[in-house]
């Protein structure tokens, strides 16, 4: 019987992932260095002696604060280890690989979006119908902590410098001030880039042909786009 796993990738895979024209690059970890039994208990010993060192001077110094100056110390705070933020409709979330309509007022991330761009992007669904294209929303307004979410969870998987290529900081998100709308799918992205203007509405990051804002007056050119999100 055979017990050998799943080949471990030795070079960086590119993926497709759900964000139409989005792909993500995975970087296998390098294997570790193999660390001898002596010197893996000896680490041990040392980590629990510096832990309990730390305990024991923390512990002091609190009773020594306590006793000179009989201060009541408050409770600790209750740590819960469960609560992870996870974004909700309420933030805005829509999940991955669905599209919602541009009129489904009762998600915030349609109805929070700034009232001019969802105007100018009904207006463009409109002529768009004409040619039988659809504009589906992927995103819209987000919440800060969604982005602040999104950005670590990019991080995470990743790395700084591409997650930061792609995802804004929630200061500086057009999508957490409403300016901001993702559109799929790829013909739809298409047809916003080519006719988008004529509603004053503009692909602005070369690296994103799915994000739109409002960046011009209608039947202008748009202005030249920003390389990505950190740039
Ligand atoms: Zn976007």
């Amino acid at each position: 019987m055979s017990t050998s796993s799943a080949p471990v990738p030795t070079r960086p895979l590119t993926l497709p992932t759900t964000e139409p024209g989005r792909r993500v690059t995975f970087v296998p970890p390098r294997p570790r260095a193999r660390t001898s039994r002596r010197v893996r208990r000896r680490r041990l010993a040392l980590g629990a002696v510096a832990v309990a060192g730390a305990v024991a001077l923390g512990a002091s110094v609190i009773g020594a604060l306590a006793g000179s100056s009989g201060l009541q110390l408050p409770p600790m705070p209750p740590v819960f280890p469960g609560t992870v933020f996870t974004p909700s409709v309420d933030d805005g979330f829509i999940e991955d690989g669905v599209q919602v309509s541009l009129w489904d007022d009762d998600l915030p991330a349609i109805s929070r979006l700034n009232p001019e761009l969802l105007a100018a992007m009904r207006a463009a669904e409109a002529r768009a119908a004409d040619d039988g294209i659809r504009l589906g929303v992927t995103s819209g307004w987000r919440s800060a902590a969604y982005q602040q979410w999104l950005l670590d969870d990019r991080i995470a998987s990743v790395g700084e410098e591409t997650a930061r290529a792609y995802v804004a900081t929630p200061e500086q998100s057009r999508h957490v001030s409403g300016d901001a709308i993702d559109i799929g799918p790829v013909d739809a992205q298409y047809w916003l880039i080519s006719y988008g203007s004529e509603f004053g509405i503009c692909q602005t990051y070369g690296n994103e042909p799915w994000h739109f804002e409002l960046a011009t007056t209608p039947g202008s050119e748009c202005p030249p786009m920003r390389t990505d999100a950190n740039g």
